[in-house]
This record gives structure tokens, C-alpha cells and sequence, in this order.
């Protein structure tokens, strides 16, 4: 008995495999088509000066509008796309359109993408990069790209060839995720970072633990020491902005401020948070 009850569980879990993997066959299929077909969008979330909370850019984060489905975020497909070259065809896709989007917006914002560290390696991303601002006329220096600890493990040389073939552009380039992954000091002695992103389960902690802002404060530092740029994400409440901006970092990015925007709903945000001329310097004057 207990032998056939074994067996019939055996084929429940060979049979639940096979269709796990049929599905993730039918979605990589799928996936393969998406580019083509104009079901990947992306969406754009502020990152705000944190002392004035005015908009400094926008990251752009892709989705797929599934026409069944619906939109599926990031962490649903990206890992998938990473296990073949798909990854490729998005992320260059991505660079052109988050490139094109912004020559669209006022000239002082940035835009900043993220860039697998599979797609970074396997092309030549400075030529990708460098296509994508020509054939879109956006200004190098309103370009961010936003890679993660990860991509330094391997072959740190090449990728510090090809960060300072990026940087030679005139691209910004960000550490994601800060704090998160293999986090060494030594990684932000030796890459040529513009600057670092907190990953927000530090933010989030920050609340209720006295180590986590101790942990903020010394990343602030490292940030001055460096002479790199502090962006704080996940910023979920007001003391979170608060003590951030208290704490002297340079920009914040959370729900706190907004969430990531429909490209619909760019114009309408452009026209309400983006002043259209320059601040009457005679105002803030009196003011003071
Ligand atoms: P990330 O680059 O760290 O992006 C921040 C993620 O945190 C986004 O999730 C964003 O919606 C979310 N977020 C922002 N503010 C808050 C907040 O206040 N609270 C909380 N709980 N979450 C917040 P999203 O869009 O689902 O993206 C997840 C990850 O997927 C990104 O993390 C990034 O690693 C990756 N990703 C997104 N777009 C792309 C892309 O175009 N290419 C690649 N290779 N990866 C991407
Ligand atoms: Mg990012
Ligand atoms: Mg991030
Ligand atoms: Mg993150």
C-alpha cells in the first residue's frame, strides 16, 4: 500500500513539474513575441530632490502588458528573459524607449534604466548605449544606468572596461540594490560609481530599528567620503523622507512621493510638479 500511495504521489509531483514547466515554456514563447508585438511598457517613477521634493528624473520599470494576463511585473518575466538571449532584445529595447521618453520631458530631468547583468556582459553595451542616445538625440548626461552588485562578481575587469566606456559617453552610472547583495567596500573603491541606491529594506527598518538608521547614516558617509550621489528608495512615509533628507541624502524615490507612472499619466504629472519657467528668484528672496 504504502508503495502505490508513494508512486501515485510521485506522478501528482512528476505530473504538477510537467505542467510548471509547460507553462513557463508557453510564457517564454510568449515572451519572445512580446517585443514585437508592443506588449512591453514602461512605466516611470520619480526620484525627488530631497531637500526640495521636486522631481530630479524618472527610473524606468518595465512591464508586460499581457493580453491575457494582464500587466505582469518585472520579477515575473526578467528572470525568465534572463535564461536566454531574450534578455538581449529587452533591454535594448528598453534603453531606446526610456531615451526616447525623455527627450519628451523638461531638459533638467534624468532618466535612469536598469540593466541586467546578463545583457551587460553578453553585448556591447556601450555601442547599445551610444546608439540609443544618437538615434533618440537625448543628452548623455540625462541618462542613468542603474546596475547591481551581482554583475561585479565575475571578471571584475571587464565590467570596470565597460563601465568606463559608459561613463566616456558622458552616462551616469548607479549601484542598485545597495546593501542587499555582496555589498563589499571594496566594490565602490575599484567600479566607477556616480552614484549608490540604499535598497529599501533599509529604509523600512528604519522605523522601529536604531541599527538600521545607524546603518543609513554610515552609508550617508561612505556617500560624502566617495564623493558619490545618495538616492534612498522604497520612501514610504513622511518620517522616512524625514530622516533621510535629515541624514543629507541627495534624492529619495518611494510610494511616499509616487508610484510608477503609466506613460499616460506623464504629462499630467510633468504639468503639475514641474515648474514651466524658471523660479522667480525675487519671490524666494522675499520669502526668506
Ligand atoms: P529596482 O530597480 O530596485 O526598482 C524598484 C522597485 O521597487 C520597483 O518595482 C518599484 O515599483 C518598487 N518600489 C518603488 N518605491 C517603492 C516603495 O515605496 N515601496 C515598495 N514596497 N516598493 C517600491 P518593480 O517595478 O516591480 O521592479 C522590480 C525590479 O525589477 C527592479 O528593482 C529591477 O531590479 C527590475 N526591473 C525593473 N525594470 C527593469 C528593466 O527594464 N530591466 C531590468 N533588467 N530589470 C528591471
Ligand atoms: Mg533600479
Ligand atoms: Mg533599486
Ligand atoms: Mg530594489
Amino acid at each position: 500500500r504504502a508503495k502505490t500511495d508513494g508512486r501515485s504521489v510521485f506522478r501528482m509531483f512528476e505530473s504538477r513539474m510537467d505542467s510548471e514547466a509547460r507553462e513557463r515554456r508557453l510564457l517564454e514563447n510568449e515572451l519572445t513575441e512580446a517585443v514585437g508585438k508592443d506588449q512591453l511598457v514602461l512605466h516611470y517613477q520619480p526620484l525627488v530632490d530631497a531637500e526640495t521634493g521636486a522631481p530630479t528624473g524618472f527610473e524606468a520599470l518595465v512591464r508586460w502588458n499581457h493580453p491575457v494576463r494582464g500587466l505582469i511585473p518585472p520579477a515575473e518575466f526578467i528572470p525568465l528573459a534572463e535564461q536566454s538571449h531574450l534578455i538581449i532584445a529587452i533591454g535594448d529595447w528598453t534603453i531606446h524607449q526610456a531615451c526616447l521618453a525623455a527627450t519628451q520631458w523638461p531638459e533638467h530631468l534624468t532618466v535612469a534604466v536598469n540593466l541586467s547583468a546578463r545583457h551587460f556582459r553578453q553585448s556591447d553595451i556601450g555601442v547599445v548605449v551610444n546608439a540609443a542616445l544618437a538615434q533618440s538625440g537625448l543628452k548623455p548626461n540625462r541618462l542613468e544606468i542603474e546596475i547591481t552588485e551581482g554583475l561585479l562578481i565575475e571578471e571584475p575587469e571587464a565590467v570596470v572596461e565597460k563601465l568606463q566606456q559608459l561613463r566616456a559617453l558622458g552616462v551616469t552610472i548607479a549601484m542598485d540594490d545597495f546593501g542587499t547583495g555582496y555589498s563589499s567596500l571594496g566594490y565602490l573603491l575599484k567600479f566607477p560609481f556616480d552614484k549608490i541606491k540604499i535598497d529599501r529594506s533599509f529604509v523600512e527598518a528604519s522605523a522601529k530599528d536604531s541599527v538600521a538608521r545607524d546603518i543609513l547614516r554610515a552609508i550617508a558617509t561612505l556617500g560624502k567620503i566617495l564623493k558619490v550621489k545618495i538616492t534612498a528608495e522604497g520612501v514610504e512615509t513622511a518620517e522616512q523622507a524625514a530622516f533621510l533628507s535629515e541624514i543629507a541624502c541627495h534624492q529619495l524615490q518611494g510610494f511616499y512621493f509616487a508610484r510608477p507612472l503609466d506613460p499616460r499619466d506623464m504629462p499630467h504629472y510633468l504639468l503639475s510638479t514641474v515648474p514651466t519657467r524658471a523660479p522667480d528668484v525675487a519671490e524666494e528672496a522675499r520669502r526668506a
